[in-house]
């Protein structure tokens, strides 16, 4: 079927399970009771996404606080009591970084009970997001390693495990989100990729990187502003994910600064299209989302586009982005009907 469609991971979690309306929000409850809503909020974010059409469903990342620090939380080596201040993706906020302090182990699964959940109720294909070596790294500070790309080789390796289990787990394709790739460009060519082909080492399910300018945070939309009319960024990075072999990735499309001829750049990838604008409150209307498809079309065969949002939706209210999913759904039939 041409243009099925996913979502790029995240989306907003019900109030019993966490504060509304925000990123790292505060959990509601705790112990086996925590547990048993995280359960509960992944079957109804599967269910929500099957009634609005979506092909390719995700866990909705209900059972992490955050998409970096879900993961970090299950490495040993890593001191979150003792915070310093970090500047992350080249200063463009200022936060409270956990430090590395030893070598990094993974303690256990990571990501075990939400996506056997997962599994367990949903017939359709199902995607499972992790952070990237890159990403993570910008998020943390090192006082062990004394360098920064051993240190991404390392969380590679722990990633590659967490990967390998998920896939075991019955997940059909693996994403690693990296918003830092736009913000490094020399680093991603240099070690970025490499780093990241080590954490897919190995894996027979499909794979993915999911590479954006970030939600509509207030620093996001001000770091947006800075960057000028036409977002060139991936013109230095596509031809080595091209030549990489990640075999999908999701870039954001709808509203987007980026020309859509750099998707040209992509030859050998499924282009995941984000047709879906999470910086506005706005929904689409399928119309604007088959508008959007075609417009890729122009730079990517049709047989290789997957419609999905520009990133996640977590910080989102849950009425817009039940809406955004239901026009991407209804888009993408739109679609299929026009252009196929
Ligand atoms: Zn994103």
């Amino acid at each position: 079927m041409l243009f099925q469609t996913t979502i790029a991971g995240s989306l907003p979690k019900p109030e019993w399970l966490a504060e509304p309306d925000m990123l790292w929000a505060p959990w509601k409850s705790k112990g086996a009771e925590l547990d048993r809503a995280k359960r509960d909020a992944t079957l109804l974010a599967m269910k929500i996404q099957e009634d609005a059409g979506i092909d390719i469903v995700t866990e909705g990342e209900q059972a992490r606080q955050h998409f970096v620090h879900g993961f970090l939380e299950r490495v040993e080596g890593i001191d979150f009591a003792r915070k310093v201040e970090m500047g992350i993706r080249k200063d463009r906020y200022k936060a409270m970084v956990p430090q590395v302090t030893a070598p990094l182990r993974l303690k256990g699964r990571v990501h075990a009970d939400e996506a056997r959940a997962a599994r367990a109720h949903t017939t359709r294909r199902l995607k499972f997001t992790l952070p990237g070596p890159m990403t993570i790294i910008d998020t943390l500070a090192d006082s062990y390693y004394g360098d920064r790309v051993k240190m991404a080789f390392a969380f590679a390796e722990l990633l590659n495990a967490e990967a390998k289990a998920l896939e075991a787990d019955g997940v059909d394709i693996i994403q690693f989100d990296e918003p830092a790739f736009n913000v490094f460009m020399d680093e991603v060519n240099d070690w970025g990729i490499a780093a990241l082909t080590r954490a897919a080492e190995g894996l027979t399910c499909d794979t993915a990187v999911h590479i954006c300018y970030g939600y509509g945070i207030k620093a996001n939309i001000d770091w947006k502003q800075s960057l000028g009319a036409e977002w060139r960024q991936y013109e230095r990075i596509f031809p080595a994910i091209d030549a990489s072999p990640i075999r999908q990735v999701a870039v954001e499309c709808r509203n987007s600064h980026v020309p859509l001829e750099l998707l040209g750049l992509l030859k050998g990838k499924v282009v995941q299209a984000g047709v879906i604008d999470v910086a506005t409150e706005a929904v689409e209307t399928p119309e604007d989302v088959a508008d959007t498809i075609a417009a890729v079309m122009k730079f990517v065969p049709r047989q290789n586009i997957v419609a999905t949002t520009n990133c996640g939706m977590a910080p989102m209210r849950r009425d817009i982005a039940e809406a955004k999913l239901r026009a991407l759904g209804a888009g993408a039939r739109l679609a299929r009907e026009r252009l196929g």
